[in-house]
């Protein structure tokens, strides 16, 4: 098949790990008879440089031309004076609502090779496998704000439209019967009025999967849940901010943050990829970056954009096999062990595709 990929390396180590998943792509497209072509296009810290907007409307007339997109990640200390009229990660929020990206799909798996890793019992991390489904284009990240505040005061708002959580859990829903058919839905209705409506929502789309066992999980509980008994879960649904944490939580079962890949995914087959760590500044530039979580990327990517399973499957297989033969980048490497650095990783897991 012939396919477009909009490619925003982005800042710190986005150029570091895009480059990589972009050879394990081109890879695919020999190793599979695929044209996959890529087009870089500016976000992030690097193109208000250049341009002045975190987001240039050449990046989305790039991407609106292309059947996906692989981000890197952006931000940045050059960038982070609280008082700029524009920041980096304003390139983030903007793109993600063009393409109406509403559900955020972010798998953890534990990997046997990595379990010393984690600060858990080892029997704690058997069979940990769990697929977070994370609202993206709603909630408090996008309800009414108060930037400035008076000096003395400022808030953010937490807004849900039950359309808004339909959506989303739907989304959950047939990911969970395509896997063990359980949904853990997020919220704290305990509390806040959105998140009744959350649940009202939740309970009332279930009506349509009754395959499927839901349970519902008041957030701070969630975050105990997810050390004291990961390999429990298996789909979980939660809101915009929720979700954000809770994820970066679950990234410790994985053994690093480098690890885990990420679906920013709409109502079409378009869909925006990008690992779930940021840029970081502190490894830039240095060949330090685990390349595995935009590797990873990609291969949600060939999935759920390109409708390429087979390949998908090859690409994770990859990555395991790489692990397994003991390849590791720093961030992996036990205490005081050797590692390689981020080129030399991807030729593994180029060699074991
Ligand atoms: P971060 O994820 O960049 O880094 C946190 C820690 O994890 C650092 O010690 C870093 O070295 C390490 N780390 C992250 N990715 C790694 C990888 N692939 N390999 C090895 N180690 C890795 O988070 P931060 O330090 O809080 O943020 C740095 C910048 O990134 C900030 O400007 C922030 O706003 C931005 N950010 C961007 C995104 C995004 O683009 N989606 C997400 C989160 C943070």
């Amino acid at each position: 098949m012939k396919a477009t990929i909009t490619v925003l390396p982005g800042d710190g180590i986005g150029p570091e790990v895009t480059s990589q998943a972009v050879e394990v792509l081109s890879k695919v497209a020999s190793k599979f008879g695929h044209e996959f072509a890529f087009n870089e296009a500016l976000m992030g810290g690097c193109a208000i440089d250049q341009t002045g907007s975190a987001l240039p409307d050449e990046t989305i007339r790039t991407a609106e031309s292309s059947d996906a997109i692989l981000l890197g990640a952006v931000g940045g200390p050059k960038w982070s004076d609280p008082t700029a009229k524009v920041r980096p990660e304003d390139g983030l929020l903007k793109i993600r609502k063009h393409f109406d990206l509403f559900a955020n799909l972010r798998p953890v798996k534990a990997y046997p090779a990595l379990a010393q890793h984690t600060p858990l019992r080892p029997d704690l991390l058997e069979n940990v496998d769990m697929l977070f489904v994370r609202e993206l284009t709603g909630g408090i990240y996008f309800g009414p704000r108060q930037e400035q505040g008076d000096g003395d005061s400022a808030y953010d708002t937490e807004l849900y439209t039950t359309p808004e959580v339909e959506r989303v859990a739907h989304v959950a829903f047939r990911a969970a019967q395509g896997r063990r058919g359980k949904l853990a839905s997020v919220d704290k209705a305990n509390v806040m009025a959105s998140m009744r409506l959350w649940r009202r929502t939740v309970v009332r789309v279930h009506e349509d999967y009754q395959d499927v066992a839901l349970e519902h999980v008041l957030v701070d509980a969630c975050a105990m849940y997810l050390m004291t008994r990961p390999a429990s879960f298996d789909v979980l649904v939660a809101p915009n901010m929720f979700g954000d944490i809770l994820s970066d939580e679950a990234s410790v079962l994985a053994g690093s943050l480098g690890m885990l890949p990420s679906a920013s995914l709409g109502s079409a087959k378009f869909g925006l990829y990008e690992p779930i760590h940021g840029s970081a500044p502190d490894i830039a530039g240095q060949g330090k970056a685990n390349p595995t979580g935009t590797i990873l990327s990609a291969a949600l990517l060939l999935r759920y954009s390109l409708g390429l399973e087979q390949e998908a499957q090859a690409v994770e297989r990859a990555v395991e096999a790489a692990l397994a033969s003991g390849a590791r980048t720093a961030d992996i490497a036990p205490r005081g062990g050797s590692f390689t650095s981020t080129t030399e990783f991807t030729q593994t897991i180029l060699g074991a595709l």
